[in-house]
């Protein structure tokens, strides 16, 4: 059984889980604790006792243990990317682009561990002066979704030990493997015993522990919208001090197609960005707006390409579209084609649910795409999380503009454009966190700002310099010599 990392020692737990592999269900990738409420506790125990050690650690060392940490994922990529594909079932160079870009962000925040800055002003009162400086947050709790099984771990510890704060880790329940094999190379790096813990669980059996310890100071979460709301509501209700808390929830993100679009750009940036990694991402492009004068030749050009896409076990050589994490979501995806098909989209590729493909029995779907569907349908604005994308025509530019941010969501939207006119506008007018031009509204850069707007994200933006905000607090000192 693969234990819980609970102040600096192994714990096997009472209870485990299968970590069962999506393109293969007779395979099991690992059996893994199962932390208990007891355990959650004394993890955050830990992390709290710890915290002296943690903020005494020099920033060159921590600078150092996070180097180390990002070497050796890089050093590794193959084997963790195998693995990642293999519990998650997102195509092998899908899993490998995610590994490599969590040894990038721990080696970002290595060098950040030795930049953080303060600010000395002169007093509006004689004499005095003014410092601002950051101090650590304290404990911090990170809960995580099954879709980025490391490198959202990643985003959130290595900024949280940069800046010296203590960090009970719960990775989703559906992929502890990537989770547990980070923990591991963290657990060797040089951090305090108790600065990094690790409980692998059900949300309903641990959730509660991790939100309304009052001995957590701050919980970042990743997830769906429903949990992120409930991790609200613990954090500003609990009983003592209430805790900063930081959510990344949902999407419906639009690529708008323009009339002037090249049109293998568009077709490439849907295809990408709708449907690899099984659509199992919040920056999905699920609406696909186009307008009257390229619609047609757009949809053509996505019906040959997608029935074309090689559907199959994520490891598998040439495979672009691995299976759906598990028999729920699979199930909640065919829901969806059939509800869109009673809203009176058309169904014009896909949908077909595959039970075993090569021999392999897994939770295949082959990529879906309607078309003929409006921005009201309930396909349009509740996230699917899987391989379908729904075509809305648009009359014009400003027409499309407009459907784009018709959505309770605000994460990630796209345009497809020649003109620099258009791009300019759509850049400026977009209600997103993230815009991106002639670019798959998924995939971002490891160093920069990721977050969203309305119900997507609530709190500061995660990754890059930014992540300051969250994991440290601010400091006024007013000196009189
Ligand atoms: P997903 O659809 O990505 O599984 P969830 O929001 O259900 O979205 O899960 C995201 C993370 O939140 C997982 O680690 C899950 O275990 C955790 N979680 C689920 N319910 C709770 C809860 N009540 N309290 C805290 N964490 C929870």
């Amino acid at each position: 059984m693969f234990p819980n990392f609970i102040g600096g020692q192994w714990h096997a737990g009472a209870d485990a889980t299968d970590n069962v592999n999506p393109s293969d269900t007779r395979d099991v990738v690992g059996v893994y604790a199962r932390a208990s409420a007891a355990e959650a506790t004394d993890a955050i125990a830990a992390a709290h006792h710890a915290l002296a050690n943690c903020q005494a650690m020099t920033p060159q060392a921590r600078s150092d243990a996070l180097d180390a940490v990002g070497s050796e994922i890089l050093a590794r990529k193959n084997e963790l990317a195998d693995l990642l594909a293999r519990e998650e079932g997102k195509a092998l160079p899908d899993a490998q682009g995610e590994v490599v870009r969590a040894g990038q962000i721990f080696k970002f925040f290595a060098g950040e561990a030795l930049r953080v800055a303060g600010e000395l002003l002169a007093s509006t009162r004689p004499g005095m002066t003014v410092e601002i400086t950051r101090e650590p947050v304290g404990v911090v709790s990170i809960i995580t979704p099954w879709n980025f099984p490391i490198a959202i771990p990643a985003w959130k510890i290595a900024p949280a030990l940069a800046y010296g704060n203590a960090v009970v880790f719960k990775p989703a329940e559906l992929v502890p493997g990537s989770a547990w094999a980070l923990a591991e190379i963290i657990s060797r790096a040089g951090f305090p015993p108790g600065a990094f813990n690790l409980v692998m669980g059900r949300g309903r059996d641990i959730g509660d522990v991790l939100l309304s310890d009052p001995r957590v100071s701050a919980i970042t979460f990743t997830g769906s919208e429903g949990t992120g709301r409930k991790v609200a509501q613990a954090a500003i209700g609990r009983a003592g001090a209430m805790a900063k808390f930081q959510l990344e929830m949902g999407g419906k993100n639009p690529l708008v197609v323009l009339d002037d679009a090249d049109l293998q750009t568009a077709v490439n940036c849907a295809i990408n960005g709708a449907y690899y990694a099984t659509g199992q991402r919040c920056t999905a492009s699920s609406r696909l707006i186009v307008t009257n004068g390229i619609h047609d030749r757009f949809v053509a050009a996505m019906r040959d390409k997608l029935a074309t896409l090689p559907v199959g076990d994520a490891r598998a050589a040439g495979t672009v579209i691995g299976p759906v994490v598990d028999a729920k979501q699979r199930q909640q995806d065919i829901d969806f084609i059939a509800l869109g098909a009673r809203e009176g989209g058309q169904l014009v590729v896909g949908g077909e649910a595959l039970e075993v493909v090569d021999g392999k029995p897994g939770y295949y779907l082959r990529p879906a795409l309607f078309t003929a569907t409006t921005n009201d349908m309930r396909i349009n604005q509740e996230e699917i999380f899987g391989p379908v994308a729904c075509v809305i025509r648009a009359a014009d530019a400003d027409h499309a503009l407009a459907i784009a941010n018709d959505t309770r969501f605000g994460l990630s939207a796209g345009v497809v454009t020649t003109s620099l006119k258009h791009a300019a506008h759509f850049k400026r007018h977009l209600q997103a966190g993230m815009v991106m031009v002639n670019a798959p509204t998924a995939g971002v850069d490891p160093h920069v700002p990721f977050g969203g707007r309305k119900s997507s994200s609530h709190g500061p933006r995660e990754q890059g310099r930014h992540a300051v905000e969250f994991y440290t607090t601010t400091k006024t000192s007013y000196v009189q010599p």
